[in-house]
């Protein structure tokens, strides 16, 4: 295509490929990325531009592998970044915002972003069917998109997925291939199919295009800091793409001259019960163990991850940090940011939540500093965690009548001061 502005390149040797479904270098076997002719983006974008289009992700399109003919016309992205003073006030920062993508367009997870441009693309090198492994989130947006885009889906997933995860992916009409393994066995499954088959996986050989969505969440943030760059974000790692592409969107942003150089901290959160990235970031590693995963955040349970040495790359050099928490510290940072700021996130928001909280309290993150946390899928999601903990006041019911409600009133305040009281005696 003659406006086309991109290509693929390995990550390490260099060398350059024409756009094609392929993520393997042929020569090094490294994973290829879409690299751009930054010196003629930089005459054709600007501030303005960007800021006068629809508030989606498409109005950064000269920063995306968007083929030439294609016109995306779906309103994917552009969610909320909103302040968070309580939340804020309970964890020790000052300066919080939460980029909500609980709230993406059309299946209420950031993946929705990467599943727009890979689809743009499987449209264009000429793919009728589009699959995907996935741990939850990317099955619901293959298979949403797909639907609308006119694609059969072939959807591959862990057996142990949660309801509405599964669910949510077969009401589009997609086929939804359960298999008894973890993660990493769906992946490995897929990656033999895609030599089999001519489809179209987003995560496999359309892998490179997939991954640049996730920069769209990195421009957001920028544009709606005002056009600046904050001084740390708090990101939930799985394959570790999304973190590595936020700082691939910072770095353009610097290099297109669209906001000031700026040191940006990045921190990596994952769930204890699945923790290669962050497990060698805190024993100064530069090797990941891969790791059995154990942990209700399913959609974070990648115990090999494909981008994890890139991801621990980007985190070392920023200055920055990862950890993580354990599954009850999870919960309870769902129920935290949910009461707080009327956000109710999945497990991985949960992950996120818990462990910026963590890192404030080690003082890796200070409370005057501008802080992001990215909230990247959806509480309804994930319900099953929550049940016990609201299960005995579900199950109670009152006539409709005054008198009962007074009586139930009574009894809720007599509980509520016994309970202070009992707190009184124990100081
Ligand atoms: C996939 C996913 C992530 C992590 O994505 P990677 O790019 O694989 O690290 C984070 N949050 C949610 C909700 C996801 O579904
Ligand atoms: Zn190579």
């Amino acid at each position: 295509m003659g406006t086309s502005t991109y290509q693929l390149r390995c990550r390490e040797c260099g060398k350059t490929y024409a756009n094609q479904p392929r993520s393997i270098c042929e020569s090094c076997f490294s994973p290829l990325e879409v690299t751009y002719d930054y010196d003629s983006l930089r005459a054709h974008v600007s501030r303005d531009a960007f800021a006068s289009r629809a508030p989606n992700m498409w109005r950064y399109r000269e920063l995306l592998p968007l083929p030439a003919e294609s016109q995306p016309s779906l309103p994917v992205g552009f969610t909320p970044l909103t302040s968070a003073p309580r939340l804020g006030e309970k964890i020790g920062s000052r300066r919080l915002f939460i980029k909500n993508d609980a709230v993406c367009l059309p299946t209420l997870s950031f993946k929705d972003r990467v599943v727009a441009v890979a689809l743009a693309n499987a449209r264009s090198f000429g793919f009728e069917v589009v699959a995907c492994s996935s741990t939850g989130n990317l099955a619901n947006s293959v298979a949403a998109q797909a639907a609308r885009e006119g694609f059969k889906a072939w959807i591959f997933i862990p057996s142990d997925l949660e309801p509405a995860k599964i669910l949510g992916t077969q009401v589009y009409g997609a086929e939804v291939v359960r298999i008894n393994g973890s993660y990493d066995h769906v992946n490995r499954l897929c990656s033999q199919i895609a030599d089999e088959h001519r489809w179209g996986f987003v995560n496999v050989n359309l892998r490179p295009y997939y991954a640049e969505g996730s920069k769209t969440v990195g421009y957001e943030i920028a544009e709606q800091l005002g056009w600046r760059l904050p001084d740390n974000v708090v990101v939930p790692m799985a394959g570790g793409s999304l973190i590595t592409k936020i700082k691939k969107a910072f770095d353009e942003l610097i290099l297109l001259k669209l906001v000031d150089p700026k040191p940006v901290k990045f921190f990596g959160a994952q769930a204890a019960g699945c923790s290669p990235i962050s497990t060698a970031i805190k024993q100064y590693s530069s090797e990941i163990e891969p790791q059995r995963p154990k942990t209700i955040a399913r959609s974070l349970a990648i115990g090999n991850p494909a981008d994890g040495h890139y991801a621990l790359q980007a985190i070392n050099k920023s200055g920055g940090w990862a950890e993580d928490i354990t599954d009850t510290e999870v919960v309870e940072s769902i129920q935290l940011l949910a009461e707080s700021e009327g956000v109710f996130t999945e497990t991985a928001g949960g992950v996120t939540v818990g462990t910026a909280r963590k890192l404030i309290h080690q003082d890796r993150i200070l409370p005057d500093e501008t802080t992001v946390i990215c909230v990247t899928g959806n509480g309804l999601k994930t319900t099953d965690v929550l049940v016990d903990k609201y299960r005995s006041s579900s199950e109670t019911a009152i006539a409709p009548k005054l008198a009962e409600f007074e009586a139930y009133l009574a009894s809720k305040a007599s509980l509520s001061s016994a309970v202070t009281e009992t707190a009184a005696v124990g100081r």
